[in-house]
């Protein structure tokens, strides 16, 4: 007997980040050299005064089950941060942990989506927006994003796109950007979060990459346009990047009440809890800054001016400075018309 596969997995499509990094580990084993441009992690080390916490957290034996959205104590610290280095108030109660952003955002496209509604990507995009989207039966809507417009889109396309469509619910906005760096401004932030009040489009702010930015430039959260706009919308963040501590899955939700309780809702049937260990060294990471975040930022920032003017040197090849993340975007359609391909 054949078993027949559900619509959703002859739709669903490996990760192609993923993909790229299990052939380059594939092809290292067995003896080539490869540089590996897969998945996005950084290639430090977790700091020493994280790890130690975690030590202690396996010593005190705080290896039960927590409570589903994650332990008060976190959820105030992520609290905390979120005055602290955004200007934002949020109760604990609106804070959901999940293991990784990218539950994070699963859970809330779960509570969000409708079949048939259409959710606002700006193109490139990071490769798992579309696939979440997919799996709840909602269309991705993408919107290019282009170099000549720095990577942004705009409130004028946007408005138009949004009339265009029979079901807009929701914008994933990613700032700084995966895989193009850009970094939107407060007045982009402001236009863009009008059309979505206008058109009652909830925004989904991916701010992932925020501590990691460049020449003097600053992250704003859409949430802090206003009052309006933070009622509209749930910010996603997470550890994983800014901390180097992407094997440790530990990401957040932040929003309106009701989208985090429906969002931990869903997570107490799927991933239950993040790992108790992880939720304890995240306490101290985020509380405690012994200026290892920086010293990665100011590496990254050296790869970064190394890396994009080596590009620029290449006949053919032209690369836009990235403001933020630790990605590059070249345009190299001199040579490959579509790279996934190749
Ligand atoms: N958002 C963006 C834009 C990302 O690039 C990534 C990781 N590649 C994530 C979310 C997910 O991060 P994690 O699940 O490790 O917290």
């Amino acid at each position: 007997m054949r078993m027949s596969l559900s619509h959703r997995a002859k739709a669903i499509k490996p990760s192609p980040t993923l993909a790229v990094s299990a052939l380059a580990n594939e092809m290292k084993a067995k003896g080539v050299e490869v540089i590996n441009f897969g998945a996005g992690e950084p290639d430090f080390n977790t700091p020493d005064y994280i790890k130690e916490a975690a030590k202690k957290a396996i010593d005190d034996n705080f290896t039960h089950y927590t409570k589903s959205a994650g332990i008060q104590e976190l959820r105030e610290v992520i609290a905390q941060k979120l005055l602290k280095d955004n200007g934002l108030n949020f109760k604990p109660e609106d804070i959901l942990v999940s293991p990784g952003a990218k539950a994070s955002l699963m859970h809330v496209l779960m509570s969000v989506c409708d079949p048939r509604d259409e959710i606002i990507i700006p193109s490139p995009y990071w490769v798992s927006y579309t696939s979440l989207v997919e799996l709840y039966d909602a269309f991705p809507v993408l919107l290019p994003a282009t170099p000549q417009d720095g990577f942004k889109i705009n409130a004028k396309q946007l408005l138009e796109t949004a009339n265009s469509l029979s079901n807009p619910k929701a914008l994933i906005l990613n700032s700084p950007n995966n895989p193009t760096g850009t970094v939107y401004t407060k007045k982009e932030l402001a236009e863009i979060s009008e059309v979505c009040l206008q058109k009652d489009i909830i925004i989904i702010s991916d701010e992932i990459y925020e501590r990691l930015i460049y020449d003097n430039k600053e992250h704003i959260s859409i949430a802090t346009i206003s009052d309006d706009v933070k009622e509209n919308t749930i910010i996603v963040n997470g550890v994983s990047k800014a901390y180097a501590m992407t094997g440790w899955r530990l990401g957040y939700a932040a929003g309106p009440t009701d989208i985090i309780k429906s969002a931990s809702r869903i997570q107490s049937h799927t991933t239950s809890c993040v790992n108790s260990i992880t939720q304890k060294a995240t306490v101290v990471a985020l509380s405690v800054d012994d200026g290892s975040v920086e010293k990665m930022r100011q590496k990254f920032e050296k790869r970064r001016n190394y890396l994009v003017g080596a590009l620029n040197e290449i006949n053919n090849v032209r690369c836009t400075m990235p403001s933020g993340a630790f990605y590059a975007m070249p345009n190299i359609s001199y040579f490959i018309q579509n790279s996934a391909k190749n």
